[in-house]
């Protein structure tokens, strides 16, 4: 994989659609996080909550 420069904060989530584990960046207007699943590209957004779960990990699909 390669190096990550930038330190963005990330979720890490399991796409149910492919059991696939990946990660999910915050958008740029900190607002969301944004990714796709690495198999089928299927898209999933998670609101960023202020002071919300503090649980790192989603499921997704
Ligand atoms: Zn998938």
């Amino acid at each position: 994989m390669p190096h990550e420069k930038q330190k963005r904060p990330y979720l890490g989530v399991l796409f149910k659609c492919c059991h696939v584990y990946s990660r999910i960046y915050l958008n740029a207007a900190g607002t969301a996080f944004f990714g796709f699943c690495p198999k089928c590209g299927a898209r999933i957004e998670v609101k960023a909550r202020k002071g919300g779960s503090k649980s790192r990990f989603w499921t997704a699909g």
